[in-house]
């Protein structure tokens, strides 16, 4: 890889780490001086965690909670030789786990729901650009038009009775969009059962808060920035949702001035152009927000307002455009303070 690009690649990491781990010192770090409390983290599906709960059990928990983080990292890891997508990928029909079906599931609900702009078959698509490792690379047009023919998440067979899930040869699958999202449901489950009633869970900028803070307001998000311009977007106050956001800005690479980031218009095979920099979906179920802010992402401004004016009720969203306007949904406008206002 050029090393302008590798370089500008770390240097952004190095400063979405920063910023990851700001908010969760500002969100959780001042407490735990005060409280029982444990904080630990984690480098995992290819990010920074930080995990913070309080309470009696909070230790325990949050060892369950980095167990069951690094069994869902080795599930659905696609660079990971023995996960179980690289051997649905290899071996294109297998019997696969109830939590692998489940992710089917909603995949598929939420590709047909966003008519195809989340849709786990880009895989191909994404090594052609080298996202699936570090090796850059802008694909032909021939080469793009050759593989989209294959993007299209109709062509996956599943049986949620029997667990058997069969792929065309042509066809592989990758849960980046949807995977994170699930995990931080999983680890907000863990810290429930454990009795834990307040933590706060980051799994590289995809924040979950369980309950409030230990003195019993909401705990305060930080939205990421999509660029240098501010150190966020602005603060949120949340208790018991998730706040998971995908921007460009999270992978991306350079090439004779062109940036091309990792979130892929399964229409064309290019990274998405519709509009907006940055997508935040507010909501209590992870799953479902991680797989809406990819597929909002890609979808635009317009149709992203849209789709959520059709969902009101399941989920808020924060949308920021590329000439920075920033657009707030109803239901969360009273807890969101936009930075510098
Ligand atoms: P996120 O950060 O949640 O938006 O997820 C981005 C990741 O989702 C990428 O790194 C890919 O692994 C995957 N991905 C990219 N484009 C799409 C798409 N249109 N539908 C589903 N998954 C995608
Ligand atoms: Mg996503």
């Amino acid at each position: 890889m050029n090393d302008n690009i590798r370089n500008s690649t770390n240097r952004k990491k190095k400063l979405i780490t920063a910023v990851t781990i700001i908010i969760a010192i500002v969100a959780a770090g001042c407490l735990c001086n005060i409280n029982k409390c444990t904080q630990k983290s984690i480098f995992a599906m290819d990010t920074y965690m930080e995990l913070t709960a309080y309470g009696f059990n909070s230790e325990k928990a949050v060892d369950e909670a980095i167990d069951e983080i690094t069994r869902l990292d080795k599930m659905f890891s696609t660079g990971d030789a023995e996960s179980e997508i690289t051997k649905l990928n290899t071996q294109k029909n297998i019997k696969m786990s109830d939590e692998v079906l489940y992710l089917f599931d909603e995949s598929k609900a939420i590709s047909e729901a966003t008519n195809g702009a989340f849709d786990i078959t880009i895989y191909p698509i994404m090594r052609a650009w080298g996202f699936g490792g570090d090796e850059f690379r802008v694909p032909s047009t021939d080469e793009l038009d050759k593989l989209i023919k294959n993007v299209d998440y109709r062509k996956i067979k599943f049986d949620i009775r029997t667990n058997e899930v069969e792929l065309p040869n042509e066809v592989e699958v990758d849960f980046g969009g949807i995977a994170k999202g699930y995990t931080s449901s999983r680890v907000a489950d863990i810290m429930r059962k454990n009795n834990i009633k307040s933590a706060i869970l980051n799994l590289g900028g995809n924040v979950q808060a369980v309950g409030t803070k230990p003195d019993g307001s909401k705990w305060k998000v930080a939205v990421k920035s999509p660029d240098d311009s501010k150190p966020y977007i602005g603060v949120l106050q949340i208790s018991d949702k998730c706040v998971i956001t995908s921007g460009g800005y999270e992978r991306f690479f350079e090439q004779e001035g062109i940036v091309y980031h990792h979130i892929i218009n399964p229409k064309n095979g290019m990274p998405a152009n519709n509009g907006l920099v940055s997508v935040t979906i507010v909501s209590d179920d992870g799953t479902k927000a991680d797989a809406l802010s990819t597929a909002l992402f890609v979808m635009g401004k317009e149709k992203a307002i849209d789709y959520w004016k059709q969902h009101k009720t399941e989920f808020d969203i924060i949308l920021v455009d590329d000439e920075n306007n920033t657009f707030v949904s109803d239901g969360i406008k009273d807890s969101f303070t936009e930075y510098g206002k």
